[in-house]
């Protein structure tokens, strides 16, 4: 293997930059040049490349541009949704743009994942997926790059959202990201002392969303119990806006005297940030063994990290194991679907917590 190419797909997450760092410099370390595609599919498709090693002499050296971004948020190499990469067309043309390289590294989320599969089974081209959503909702591995800072950045807002709500007696509504999955409001509701989670895996009526939230803010604000503040975690993908949902609550709590509702959209806010430390080692240590796949052959596979279902191919890193992209794509869908034993587990968990988060 002489020379590989990398590059970032889909929504970005922290960490992403970490993999791509990893991936260059043990790619410059055996040998092997390193070119970054600039903007995901689309700027595959446009054979928009940029090195990401060069030769010194008899060495190849990682570009210094990987080192510095390894603290910074987003993709240095930009990312996007390439609706030409859908197509079968289109990813001819991407195949062709990558005649020259001996393998792909892949850093996206189900999507890219999906993208990249067709591409290797239709086109033959060796690729390597590493798993990239803050959504946490690739299947097979049990966290994917950026899940742990989006987790840091919305306990972090419930926290400074808490200060204020003690202090005014209020009840607040935060809504996270997640439109297919319901992971980073569960996993926050917990880490952030909330007192009652909404998602859509809960597949919940408005009428009863109401009713429940209402019944959670009364008990809460009972004297006996002596709260102060209410949070309340809602995923995006609950279709009863938080704006809604607030309006309609303040509408039956009037004889509550001095308790408000309010609501908070955290959106884009959760994407961003430098990456924690577990990103960064996830990123590093994915994007190692990505390389390390491709060295051995590997040619529709992912990296997943220590994965939650059998069947993985061990790799050198106990963390790591190498799964098919066939896999990956359907335990992902079992996964949004509910079918899987890992959501089930997860729904039964959060169903067990949801009657005393309030307590
Ligand atoms: P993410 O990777 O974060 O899930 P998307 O779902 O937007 O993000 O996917 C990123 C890109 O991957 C899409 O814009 C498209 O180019 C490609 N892609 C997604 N799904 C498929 C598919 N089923 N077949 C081929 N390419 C796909």
């Amino acid at each position: 293997m002489t020379r590989i190419a990398v590059l970032t797909s889909g929504g970005d997450a922290p960490g992403m930059n970490a993999a791509i760092r990893a991936v260059a410099k043990v790619g410059a370390g055996h040998g092997v040049e390193v070119i970054g595609v600039e903007g995901g599919y689309e700027g595959l498709i446009a054979g928009r490349f940029r090195p990401l090693t060069h030769r010194s002499g008899d060495r190849l050296l990682p570009e210094r541009v990987v080192d510095l971004a390894l603290g910074e948020g987003g993709t240095i190499l930009g990312s996007s949704r390439s609706p030409a990469f859908i197509q079968p067309e289109g990813r001819a043309e991407a195949a062709k743009a990558l005649e020259t390289m001996d393998g792909l590294v892949v850093i996206g989320g189900n999507g890219s994942l999906r993208g990249a599969h067709a591409l290797a089974t239709e086109q033959g081209v060796s690729l390597v997926g590493v798993p990239a959503s803050i959504d946490n909702d690739v299947g097979c591995t049990s966290l994917s790059i950026g899940v742990d800072t989006a987790l840091n950045t919305i306990v972090d807002a419930c926290s400074k959202i808490s200060d204020t709500a003690r202090a005014h007696r209020r009840a607040f509504v935060v809504e996270v990201m997640g439109r297919q999955s319901g992971y980073l409001a569960m996993a926050s509701a917990v880490a952030a002392g909330a007192d009652a989670v909404l998602f859509r895996e809960q597949d919940r009526e408005s009428a009863a969303i109401v009713n429940s939230v209402e019944r959670v803010i009364r008990a809460s604000f009972d004297a006996d119990v002596g709260k102060r503040r209410v949070l309340i975690i809602k995923a995006e993908g609950v279709e009863l806006p938080a704006t809604d949902l607030v309006r309609s609550l303040n509408e039956r709590l009037v004889d509550l005297e001095g308790v408000e509702a309010r609501a908070i959209v955290l959106g884009h806010l959760v994407r961003g940030g430098s990456p924690s430390y577990l990103d960064r080692m996830i990123g590093g240590r994915l994007g190692l063994m990505a390389l390390q796949a491709l060295e051995e052959g590997a040619g529709d596979e992912m990296v997943a990290w220590r994965s939650p279902v059998e069947g993985g191919l061990d790799t050198l890193d106990s963390r790591v194991q190498r799964f098919s992209l066939e896999r990956v794509a359907a335990e992902s869908e079992a996964l949004l679907d509910g079918s899987s034993p890992v959501m089930q587990r997860r729904m039964r968990m959060m169903e067990t917590v949801e009657g005393v988060l309030a307590l």
